[in-house]
């Protein structure tokens, strides 16, 4: 068991497909903001893709579509991410 599984554990998070313990997490737009997803080690979208926020309409984890996701994610910068997670609402730089 690597340490990434160990922490995804201790948190609580499970895999939105498959309901065993998480190792990625990624964010999916709503009307009120962000939501994170959570991926297993067999449902986790690639590394480019889990540092972006997807559509509302994603249908990620969906093991057809992996390691690709089905919806053209927000590009956001992964340094942003930590910001994003805890703003209500995200503004586009301009
Ligand atoms: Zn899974
Ligand atoms: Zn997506």
């Amino acid at each position: 068991m690597s340490d990434l599984e160990l922490v995804a554990q201790s948190a609580g998070a499970v895999c939105s497909a498959c309901s065993v313990p998480a190792v990625v997490q990624w964010q999916r737009r709503t009307t009120d903001g962000t939501v994170p997803v959570f991926g297993c080690g067999r449902h986790a979208v690639s590394i480019d893709l889990a540092a972006r926020v997807h559509a509302a309409s994603c249908p990620a984890p969906d093991e057809a579509l992996l390691p690709a996701c089905g919806c053209t994610p927000e590009p956001v910068p992964e340094t942003d991410l930590m910001a994003l997670a805890q703003a209500p609402v995200f503004t586009w730089p301009t």
